[in-house]
């Protein structure tokens, strides 16, 4: 049997919970947005942080809740009760859930909401969009039959996440989660300076180049956002560019947690494409890069093997 090179180097810190903060907390967010990640993941310590767990959504979602309820600066995150948390959060399964427009409202009052006029959506902006849209996955899947009818919305992923933390806090006793202590995260860039980035997938090696075609020497992670930067200044975002993998990445590179912040400089920095799992590393993940995991049959032993077994068959 072939081992799949992506199990064998599965990275269990690829998914943790202090990575899906670090995921969260911008620097440049408003100041009440750290306190309602940390209250967030303490509520949700006990969750299954593993690959496609739904608990990073979890995270996200509560956060945002928590946020919204809070930003003003009447009440600490953790002053908010279970019980109002869970009324906030029950709804009927079959529509979108109220907090939808709470949290956009929450966000629109902070300067965090959409605007026509910003280069690029604020932090927590950049965080709720794939939470509430309820159009992923699906524009991709239509388009062969968008000339007929355009793609219908589904539920968001919210909506789920809502769901789930409803019945978390309906299930388990306050008590128990006020005694839950969870992991602190510093909120921060890092900041990698690089001779050359290389976004790697199974079967290409590309160099991030900017629009003008410059080479990026420079990537700048914080919260939700990953931005490059070439050696003219330019400055821009590239999609294939994964704020997750640019972190493992670094953590491959210098064996610091994927959480940590930080100034770092690399000859040479591969990053995995985000059609890669989270946790591959892409040496070992693209043909080019990896090993061939057996040696090669030549041709003459080819012709060899097709003379024997057909001798043996006349
Ligand atoms: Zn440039």
């Amino acid at each position: 049997m072939v081992e799949d090179p992506m199990v064998k180097s599965a990275d269990t810190s690829a998914y943790g919970l202090e990575v899906e903060m670090s995921l969260l907390l911008s620097s440049s967010a408003p100041a009440p947005w750290g306190a309602a990640v940390h209250e967030a993941a303490r509520l949700l310590v006990d969750q299954e942080w593993e690959r496609n767990s739904p608990a990073s959504v979890d995270l996200g979602t509560l956060s945002l809740l928590l946020f919204a309820r809070t930003h003003s600066g009447d009440r600490a995150p953790g002053d908010v009760p279970i019980a109002e948390l869970r009324e906030a959060l029950y709804d009927p399964g079959d529509r979108e859930p109220q907090i939808v427009d709470e949290i956009d409202r929450a966000l629109t009052d902070t300067g965090q909401g959409y605007s026509s006029t910003a280069l690029r959506d604020a932090p927590l902006l950049t965080i709720f969009n794939p939470l509430r849209s309820r159009y992923g996955g699906r524009l991709g899947a239509s388009m062969l039959a968008d000339d007929i009818e355009p793609p219908l919305p589904g539920p968001s992923l919210m909506r789920a996440a809502a769901a789930r933390l409803a019945r978390l806090f309906a299930n388990s006793p306050a008590q128990d989660h006020e005694q839950a202590t969870g992991p602190v995260v510093a909120p921060g860039p890092l900041i990698i300076e690089c001779d050359r980035i290389q976004i790697v997938s199974r079967s290409s090696l590309r160099p991030l180049r900017c629009r003008q075609t410059d080479h990026v020497r420079a990537v700048h992670v914080d919260g939700p956002e990953v931005i490059q930067e070439c050696d003219k200044g330019h400055t821009s975002t590239d999609w294939q560019l994964d704020v997750a993998r640019v972190r493992m990445a670094v953590a491959r590179a210098t064996g610091a947690h994927p959480a940590a912040q930080g100034r770092h400089q690399f000859q040479e920095l591969l990053v995995a494409s985000p059609d890669l799992p989270r946790h591959s590393d892409p040496r070992q993940a693209n043909a080019f890069l990896s090993e061939p995991p057996y040696p090669i049959v030549g041709r003459d032993d080819i012709y060899e093997q097709i003379e024997r077994l057909s001798g043996n068959q006349s």
